[in-house]
């Protein structure tokens, strides 16, 4: 049997169908309502490729020094083109398309890899494998082949090499799952978020879950009482927009609700009194409160998701399978005090006594063992729970990063490097303190305060008058903490940076991403883009940013991802491998970067084009395109042209602008006539370039104001300009988290406000207040 259906799966199957499949096993043989779907097995991965007799062939082809790159792309390419170009037995053809045709109406269908128990240890490499929606009939086959072959990527390869997996006993099996057309979907926390009680929370809209999810309509809410049956408390919303399936193109379109349901409430009592048994069913099957996804169609409630409620905690987060976060939410803790063991060893004459002081640019309070960092070949020497102390933070020291529990540097300001990673990653840290690197000694004890922007020597003292490492607050655990999501008209989603964030970012219940900084990820492969392609092919490089925005993408959808075309400055790409040839110029900030370098290497910005185009192929329609540093129509139209170039539809896509130079703010009309869809302020640049403040300058620090009358004139006036011209406005940089900023933008009428990770809460709240005394404006 080359497929087998959910219904005769169990946990135990993990071998034959993988993880994934073995979970939507095991709740459909839990009698719970999952849309029906079927797993190509691992066997049939394994039949495919050893009838065929190209499994020895694999085999070689992986079997390659992976420190050697080039080899490493060479085998990649090669285990691929085996899998991709050997035709299916016609038998296997037949067997997925007959198991296909029990759908019976030929549905659209979501085509996910599930690895099997070799490659579960590690979730971040587990996600690596490739995912395809609204998949027809015409596309199945060939979907399942390419998730077979992503079994073989560059990184797959590496990662089981070096976790000693054998590749001859790595297999992979392919879920086949019917896409829900539901009329009605939401969500469903199985008990109280965050006290646990007996209440069933739901959120419903009319369409599919999209729109709830996304937080694009205010949906329905109902507060459940579990013991009585009862709805407690109900919030009847105006939902004026829905999603629904394009019956064409199977992708996901907002419409207009009706009038006469706009006001309706979406579920009756039968319907409630249906979720509560279900969430009561689930809850008791794992024993934990979940948080479900859930659809209704066709008179059936079908589950989609579930797993155990995130609230925003660090505990949470830990709950969450991938082993980089647990690294990240344990770093301050145990890593914290496994460094205060052996702090006998350290010379520490004036406990208390300030070191240095900069800006406090990722809060929390920690200690640890300094370690200076000068050189990236001094990076292993930072162990779980050290402090590095550093000039300035680059890409390739993020997983240094994300073992150390404090971050201090010489350089920078809130928006540098150093400053936007640590708040991804939760580690607290100080920027910008002038000489760290001179005044604190390697292997001292000390103690970092990164609100204050303190640097102590020794371990704090706890207010109890007792000596002991201080505990690292983890910021999360002070975020007050609501069942529901507070509901705004303005959407507040979140920044990230770094792939690995993505999950903490999700976990914020933020509207979407209104910023996914692309340079993280190139830099972090070590050589510039030129280099890297030359070295491994456009192919791999183009793979490494599918899968870098892939991850968030995921980990979002269908919640928007905006992603951002590289934007790094020649002094960035010079670290790297290739760097050589980057132009030196007398002040980078004002150099090649952004669009104008794009613009200026056309061959270069394809390989991302084409990556934005792969990733639409894939179906990943809630990936947005934004360009950096734009001045005017003139930069808007030859990206656009690009775009056209390489094969992106525009009607169907949503791109557009930041806004970081007044030239840029000042040319708004025109860059509307241009066709964007929406423009985001980054107020980073905005407030260097309008104040002429060097942001990463520590000596002039005190002058960036992004709240300058000046800065926020150019806002005021973008934003209005913008809503005569239909062109959604947004904020992305720092000064979105910042209160004050927030109730500027929504005054003024914003679309969206991108924040930090740990601000999303807050923005939120204060999204709220701010809307609410509009309205109570407007009436009294
Ligand atoms: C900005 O300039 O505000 C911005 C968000 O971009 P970056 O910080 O990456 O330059
Ligand atoms: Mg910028």
């Amino acid at each position: 049997m080359a497929v087998r259906w959910l219904a005769e799966i169990g946990a135990d199957d993990i071998e034959t169908v993988g993880g994934k499949g073995a979970s939507l096993g095991e709740l459909t043989s839990a009698g719970l309502p999952v849309p029906p779907a079927f797993i190509v097995t691992a066997g049939t991965y394994r039949e495919f490729i050893e009838n065929a007799g190209i499994a020895d062939e694999i085999h070689e082809a992986v079997d390659v020094d992976v420190e050697d790159s080039k080899a490493l792309a060479r085998a990649q390419e090669r285990a691929s083109e085996l899998i991709l170009e050997t035709p299916f037995p016609e038998e296997l053809r037949e067997e997925i398309l007959e198991a296909y045709a029990e759908f019976e109406d030929g549905p659209f269908v979501a085509v996910r890899s599930s690895a099997t128990a070799e490659d579960l240890p590690d979730a971040s490499f587990a996600g690596q494998q490739e995912t395809f929606l609204n998949v027809d009939r015409e596309g199945l086959l060939e979907r399942v082949r390419e998730c077979w072959a992503s079994l073989f990527t560059q990184r797959a390869i590496y990662y089981r090499k070096q976790q000693g997996f054998d590749a001859e006993e790595v297999n992979i099996a392919v879920v086949v799952q019917r896409m829900v057309d539901a009329e009605k979907s939401g969500v469903m926390f199985t008990s109280h978020p965050s006290t646990g009680d007996p209440r069933i929370i739901v959120e419903a809209a009319w369409g599919l879950g999209e729109a709830v999810v996304s937080g694009s309509v205010s949906p329905d809410n109902y507060v459940l009482d579990r013991e009585t049956g009862r709805v407690a408390e109900e919030t009847i919303a105006t939902k004026k927009l829905m999603c629904v399936r394009d019956e064409e193109s199977g992708e996901t379109i907002e419409r207009e609700v009706p009038e006469g349901k706009r006001t309706e409430r979406v579920l009756d009592d039968g319907e409630l009194a249906e979720l509560i048994e279900l969430g009561e069913r689930v809850e008791s099957h794992y024993d934990a409160p979940q948080d479900v996804e859930w659809a209704i169609a066709g008179g059936e409630t079908y589950m989609l998701q579930s797993r155990p409620i995130t609230t925003i905690s660090g505990g949470d987060i830990e709950e969450a399978d991938s082993s980089q976060m647990e690294g990240i939410a344990d770093g301050n803790g145990q890593g914290q005090s496994g460094a205060f063991a052996d702090r006998d060893e350290g010379d520490e004459p004036d406990e208390g006594e300030e070191l240095v002081h900069g800006l406090g640019s990722s809060p929390g309070t920690v200690s640890g063992t300094a370690r200076i960092v000068t050189k990236l070949d001094q990076l292993d020497k930072v162990e779980e729970g050290d402090i590095i102390i550093t000039q300035m933070t680059t890409p390739d020291m993020v997983p240094a990063m994300k073992r150390a529990a404090g971050i201090v540097t010489d350089e920078g300001g809130m928006t540098s490097h150093a400053a936007i990673v640590s708040r991804e990653l939760g580690v607290p840290a100080v920027v910008g303190t002038g000489n760290a690197t001179a005044t604190i000694e390697d292997g001292q004890h000390i103690t970092i305060d990164g609100e204050r922007g303190s640097v102590e020597a020794g371990a704090v003292t706890s207010d109890e008058g007792g000596e002991g490492p201080a505990e690292h607050e983890p910021i999360e655990d002070v975020r007050p903490e609501t069942p529901v999501k507070p509901m705004t008209a303005t959407e507040v989603k979140v920044n990230v940076s770094i792939p690995e964030a993505a999950e903490r970012a999700a976990a914020t219940g933020a509207d979407g991403v209104g910023l996914l900084r692309l340079e993280h990820m190139v830099l972090s492969l070590g050589k510039t883009p030129s280099k890297y392609v030359a070295d491994n092919g456009e192919k791999a490089y183009v793979d490494e940013i599918v899968q870098g925005i892939r991850t968030v993408a995921d980990e979002f959808y269908p919640r928007p991802v905006r992603v951002r075309t590289l934007d790094a400055p020649t002094d960035e790409f010079r670290q790297l491998e290739g760097g050589e040839d980057e132009p030196h110029e007398h002040n980078p900030m004002l150099g090649y970067r952004g669009i104008r370098r794009s613009l200026d290497r056309p061959d270069v910005f394809e390989h991302e084009l084409r990556a934005f185009r792969r990733l639409y192929e894939m179906g990943y329609d809630n990936v947005e395109i934004m360009f950096p540093l734009v001045n005017d129509a003139n930069d808007v139209e030859a990206a656009r042209r690009l775009m056209e170039e390489a094969g992106i539809d525009l009607e169907k896509r949503s791109w557009g602008v930041m806004i970081e130079t007044p030239a840029s703010a000042l040319s708004i009309e025109g860059m509307a006539k241009a066709g964007i869809d929406f423009a985001s302020f980054g107020t980073n640049d905005l407030t260097q370039y309008t104040l002429a403040v060097d942001r990463n300058n520590e000596h002039v620090a005190d002058r960036f104001d992004e709240l300058h009358p000046a800065v926020l004139e150019l806002i005021g006036s973008t934003i209005e300009t913008c809503r005569e011209h239909g062109v959604k406005t947004s904020i992305c940089g720092q000064a979105g988290s910042k209160p004050k900023m927030v109730q500027f933008l929504v005054n003024t009428g914003v679309s969206s406000i991108s924040a930090n990770i740990d601000a999303v809460r807050d923005v939120q709240h204060e999204a709220k207040r701010v809307e609410q005394k509009l309205l109570l404006d407007s009436i009294r």
